[in-house]
């Protein structure tokens, strides 16, 4: 990949935009950035390209510039333009900046990529530390925190046996034309971004895109239990490793619990051993859905190389992301449990689905519109009491009332009464967990300052704060 003397359009001015400005310009190309915002609402983010020359079409996009240009790279998140239609239909390449990264990706340099709805932070974060453990350099980035995936070419990692873990959304697969990974993992897929995509199939699709282009010798890590993910499957050039945590599940090639449930069990990885067990009492994750992303992230590292002693040593010293089923304070047995990035019905649903004690769930905020069913039904059977916070509160009452629930549901003004009612409810070996299925902005700024307040309130009445150090993250 040569840049040099390139006019190269750079859509855009976020992190992303500015990583690929900066890598461009460091390999002599000449850029232009463009982006929707008037420039009197950029200039911090212009700020940080100060001693770059750039040339800046801000406050929309000029066409010209568009199809007179070698190169137009998109940063993720920017929707679908027009000029983007019109450059190609002139003749020019418009690629997603994980498809620039991958094309100065050298020859020998592990790539391990990781795609879904829900669990793509915690299974790249797991590899990532998975395979910091394995001696050559490591990168880990990508959608992931502040590390764009540019920022892994100029990285030591990028060299011969060097490994690169990148977490990938369907917005930079739909604007990648050749990226392929050693390791592709695809988590699972349900309703998301279908005001992007438009249907359920086509957002699939941009996923199955992870496997598109692999070729023989690399991995294809698949959810088996996922209907949409095994639909995506099928064909793919790669070799494919299932991994499955349903009760009783047996993989030929791929990864599954064993039947006590306190293994990880390898079979047929390539380059592995017929057969590898891992003990779960490695890793302070909790719930099954975690063992799902536990056993992608097992797989993509063993098949990209990374030794069976350099794996326990990661998932050992691997913490769980902030607020995802983090284990933040205990009072008499009651362990409290903050899992505010829990947005979505689809991600509570997995979060309580098979929790190892009875739980009172905190939920509400704002609603988003789909059917709070699945996460009811995951509730049934463990849930001790549901306490509702929020304008969704009348919403999720309706519900629990159609679901015929028989435990509590109660109200509370705000997340301080709404701890001290839910752990009113609990006895000795219970939990309490905030996975709100909601947005936040109705009384938070984001789901990291709703995780801290709940600290704040667990703290309030008492409780033992556990100081595990969580993953260095902006939240
Ligand atoms: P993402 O980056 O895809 O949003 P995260 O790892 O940040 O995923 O997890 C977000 C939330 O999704 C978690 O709090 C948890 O409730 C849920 N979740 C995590 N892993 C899975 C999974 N494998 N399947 C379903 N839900 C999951």
């Amino acid at each position: 990949m040569d840049l040099r003397g390139k006019q190269i359009v750079v859509v855009g001015l976020a992190q992303t935009g500015i990583a690929v400005a900066r890598f461009c310009h460091r390999h002599g190309a000449q850029v232009v950035v463009t982006d929707g915002k008037p420039a009197a609402q950029l200039g911090e983010r212009m700020a940080q390209l100060a001693d770059v020359p750039v040339t800046w079409q801000l406050g929309g996009h000029d066409l010209a510039t568009f199809t007179a240009a070698d190169l137009v790279v998109m940063s993720p998140g920017v929707p679908t333009l027009p000029e983007m239609t019109a450059a190609r239909a002139a003749g020019v390449e418009v690629i997603a900046e994980i498809e620039l990264a991958y094309r100065g990706f050298v020859p020998g340099a592990r790539l391990l990529a990781i795609t879904g709805t829900n669990g793509k932070s915690t299974t790249t974060a797991l590899t990532g530390a998975l395979c910091a453990q394995a001696g050559p350099p490591s990168f880990c980035g990508g959608n992931l925190g502040n590390m764009p995936l540019i920022d892994a070419v100029d990285h030591p990692a990028n060299a011969a046996g060097g490994l690169i873990v990148a977490e990938v959304a369907a917005f930079m697969l739909e604007n990648c034309t050749s990226f392929a990974a050693d390791a592709g993992v695809l988590t699972n897929i349900t309703p998301d971004h279908l005001d992007r995509f438009g249907t359920l199939e086509r957002y699939a699709e941009m996923k199955g895109r992870i496997w598109d282009w692999q070729r023989p010798e690399q991995v294809a890590i698949a959810n088996a239990a996922d209907p949409w993910v095994v639909r995506e499957a099928a064909g793919v050039p790669g070799q494919l490793l299932w991994f499955d945590s349903r009760p009783g599940a047996e993989v030929a090639a791929g990864a599954c619990l064993s039947a006590d449930r306190t293994e990880l069990v390898l079979r047929g990885v390539p380059g592995a051993a017929p057969v590898e067990r891992y003990p779960v009492d490695d890793l302070v994750l909790v719930g099954t859905h975690n063992l799902e992303n536990a056993m992608a992230a097992y797989l993509a590292a063993r098949a990209a190389g990374v030794a069976p002693a350099a794996i326990r040593a990661g998932a050992r010293g691997y913490r769980p992301l902030p607020h995802r089923m983090e284990w933040i304070g205990e009072r008499d047995d009651v362990r409290f449990y903050d899992d505010s990035k829990g947005t979505n019905v689809a991600s509570v649903a997995a979060s309580v689905r098979g929790f190892p004690r009875p739980l009172v769930l905190i939920a509400g905020g704002v609603d988003k519109g789909g059917s709070y069913r699945p996460m009811l039904e995951a509730l049934d059977g463990v849930c001790r009491g549901i306490v509702l916070i929020g304008a969704a509160a009348p919403l999720i009452r309706a519900a629990c009332a159609e679901h015929g629930v028989t435990y509590p549901v109660l109200d509370a003004a705000d997340l301080h009464a709404a701890v001290a009612a839910a752990a009113a409810l609990t006895g000795p070996g219970d939990a309490v967990v905030l996975s709100p299925a909601c947005a936040s902005y109705d009384m938070f700024d984001n789901y990291g300052h709703r995780g801290r307040v709940f600290r704040e309130a667990v703290a309030a009445i008492g409780a033992r704060r556990l100081d595990l150090p969580s993953q260095d993250r902006a939240t």
